[in-house]
């Protein structure tokens, strides 16, 4: 699926910069935020706005093309991957991560009704220092 069938497919009619987003989202998983969007992509368009690159994605996820994440009251990223996955977020690099956790557990839950209450996302969060931070770690304290 590429960046406008995925548009179409969520209903949004994709113009210029609305499949610009989409696809940086799809080539990206790196969880970028707004800021790192827009950074990317203005030198390419240089009509586009910040405000516009932060509509756009509010657009895609009204849509459910795209899911927003706030592990970080800091910054909040953006995931083209919309199945449900944990995510971890390095304390040392800032970087956030996919993982594949129990997402059989997340499958089962979501759009499942718990106490009466309608589950529309589940969110996996974990925190702590990320492989490669280790590695950077341990190869300072040798
Ligand atoms: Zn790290
Ligand atoms: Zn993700």
């Amino acid at each position: 699926m590429d960046a406008i069938d995925k548009l179409t497919f969520h209903h949004i009619k994709p113009s210029v910069q609305r499949i610009a987003i989409m696809e940086y989202l799809m080539e990206h998983c790196t969880h970028p935020t707004v800021e790192e969007i827009y950074s990317s992509l203005s030198p390419e368009m240089p009509t586009l706005s910040k405000t516009t690159v932060y509509n756009t994605l509010k657009l895609l996820c009204d849509h459910g093309a795209v899911k927003m994440l706030n592990i970080d009251e800091r910054s909040t990223c953006y995931d083209a991957i919309t199945q449900p996955h944990g995510h971890f977020l390095c304390r040392e690099c800032g970087k956030v991560l996919d993982l594949i956790t129990p997402a059989l557990q997340q499958r089962e839950m979501e759009g499942m009704e718990l106490e009466g209450h309608e589950v529309q996302e589940i969110h996996y969060y974990y925190k702590g220092v990320c492989k490669q931070c280790r590695e950077k770690q341990r190869y300072q304290d040798n």
